[in-house]
């Protein structure tokens, strides 16, 4: 505890090395990839002590939790990436201090982000969240079905307050990770044949990012890798 910066410091360096290897087998350079850290359940001390390590880019998956974080943090212009479930009656706070909303996962929260993010007078990038669980388990991580995705880019596209971003996923629980994001990689590519600006793909978490950076992820949500390990999901 009173060490929690070296704690932090250890683990981005450690988390820093992964992801260079895994840059280095994929071919790829390092300045291709963001690192949101994931900093859910944790106070925004940590946030604090990670904006000193050199992290720009912060996520958070509930609003309760992000708003105070975030106000809490407005000196370190950090940011602030929304990466969970949103319900539209919360888009109007996510639309105060998100920058990037990962979770666009259908066309009433298209609506709602954009109307928000007008009375805000901001810009929200947006990013189409896909589930790519080929059997779609009714509890399962959440996304637009694949099928949804020109329609809900085309939506975000026209959306006065909004900028199309690019894809998101979870790999589905159970399923290889390389599988799915090559999927996801396809999607995006076609995303980007239609908008050529649509260039982000959030992929990779703290146990898939090897196969997340093989597959052309722009931006990795650590959460774990870097924080430690979370209390059980409330
Ligand atoms: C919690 C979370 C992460 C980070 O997961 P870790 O396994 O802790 O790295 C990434 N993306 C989303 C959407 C999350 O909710």
């Amino acid at each position: 505890m009173t060490d929690r910066r070296s704690e932090l410091a250890a683990n981005l360096a450690a988390l820093e090395q992964r992801i260079l290897a895994a840059c280095r087998t994929a071919g790829r350079d390092r300045s291709e990839l963001t690192l949101v850290a994931i900093t859910k359940t944790f106070p925004a001390s940590d946030v604090r002590l990670l904006a000193e390590l050199g992290l720009r880019d912060v996520g958070e998956n509930r609003d309760q939790d992000a708003a105070p974080k975030a106000a809490a943090c407005a000196d370190l212009s950090l940011r602030w990436h929304f990466v969970g479930q949103l319900q539209t009656n919360k888009a109007r706070s996510v639309a105060g201090y998100a920058d990037v909303v990962h979770s666009v996962d259908r066309l009433r929260l298209v609506g709602a982000l954009d109307r928000a993010a007008a009375d805000h007078g901001r810009t929200l990038t947006c990013l189409v969240q896909l589930d790519l669980d080929e059997n779609r388990h009714p509890a399962g991580r959440g996304g637009a079905a694949p099928g949804q995705l020109a329609e809900l880019a085309a939506a975000v596209e026209e959306a006065g307050s909004l900028v199309l971003g690019g894809v998101m996923s979870i790999a589905p629980l159970g399923a290889d990770p390389d599988r799915a994001f090559a999927r996801l990689a396809g999607l995006a590519a076609e995303l980007r044949s239609s908008y050529p600006h649509a260039t982000m793909v959030s992929a990779g978490m703290s146990g898939d990012l090897e196969a997340a950076v093989a597959h052309g992820a722009t931006h990795l949500r650590v959460g774990t890798a870097l924080l430690g390990s979370r209390p059980p999901l409330r």
